[in-house]
């Protein structure tokens, strides 16, 4: 399985608007994150975690010209708004892209999104995308798979709401989350990497912070636990230095093969 982070920007991406600060000014690429999406690439089957606003940015910027599936994780703006530009891999493919969620996110974005998903393929002209919507009826956990590949989304705390986890073999993605469950350990438990939420150094209502997923990777022992979601807070090259052995800073671009 080869993993791509395609982003590991929080909701207003590094350098934010308008912002000077050092990280935010910073000439290193490694500061510069892209709202938080991933690729995987398993077997010649392409599954992508969200459509971020820089949806389109990160599709230039891999070789890939077919999606099998998009899982989402909820539908927040930084993680749904480059849906649009799925119309493009409708024309790629030629058929109707899938997209899978629990009932109450695909809901949401079906909801917001409504012209997308009229369940007609494309004909002619492409003026919008043509996205089936697969409903997980099961939010805490459910079992399902996509072209052969099996899949576990697990539920998440993410302040007042909840997100779906993936496991995908030995990877698994735990973006925006303040809480893990017991029940959410035991999915992750035997992990290979682990991509997971990491803000700031200070807390926050709805994400993890860099004391609460270092305690979070001491107890899943992934063999590589990657941050993500990460704010203008953190230098690439201070947080690194900081971390302990098998816990990495997560940068647009990077590339994991297991
Ligand atoms: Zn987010
Ligand atoms: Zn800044
Ligand atoms: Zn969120």
């Amino acid at each position: 399985m080869k993993i791509t982070i395609l982003g590991c920007g929080h909701s207003l991406g590094v350098p934010v608007i308008g912002c000077k600060c050092p990280v935010c000014t910073s000439d290193n690429p490694k500061n510069k994150r892209l709202r938080v999406s991933v690729l995987l690439e398993i077997n010649g089957i392409n599954i992508i975690i969200d459509t971020s606003p820089d949806f389109r940015q990160q599709m230039l910027l891999t070789n890939i010209n077919k999606i099998d599936a998009v899982l989402y994780t909820h539908d927040h703006a930084d993680h749904i708004h480059g849906i649009d530009d799925l119309r493009q891999f409708n024309a790629l493919q030629d058929e109707v892209i899938q997209t899978y969620g629990n009932i109450e996110i695909m809901t949401a974005i079906k909801k917001r999104f409504a012209y997308a998903f009229n369940d007609k393929p494309n004909s002619g002209a492409m003026f919008r995308p043509a996205i089936n919507a697969n409903m997980l009826p099961e939010a805490t956990l459910h079992e399902f798979t996509v072209k052969g590949i099996n899949i576990i989304a697990f539920e998440q705390g993410h302040g007042k709401s909840t997100t779906q986890g993936y496991r995908i073999g030995n990877f698994a993605y735990s973006t925006d989350v303040d809480t893990l469950s017991d029940r959410a350990f035991a999915t992750l438990a035997g992990v290979e990497c682990w991509v997971v939420d990491c803000l700031r150094y200070t807390p926050s209502y709805s994400h993890s912070y860099l004391e609460r997923t270092l305690e979070w990777a001491k107890r899943v022992k992934a063999k590589q636990t990657i941050l993500t979601h990460m704010a203008h807070e953190f230098d690439y090259d201070t947080l690194s230095a900081e971390l302990p052995t098998g816990v990495f800073a997560g940068y647009d671009g990077m590339v994991i093969e297991i």
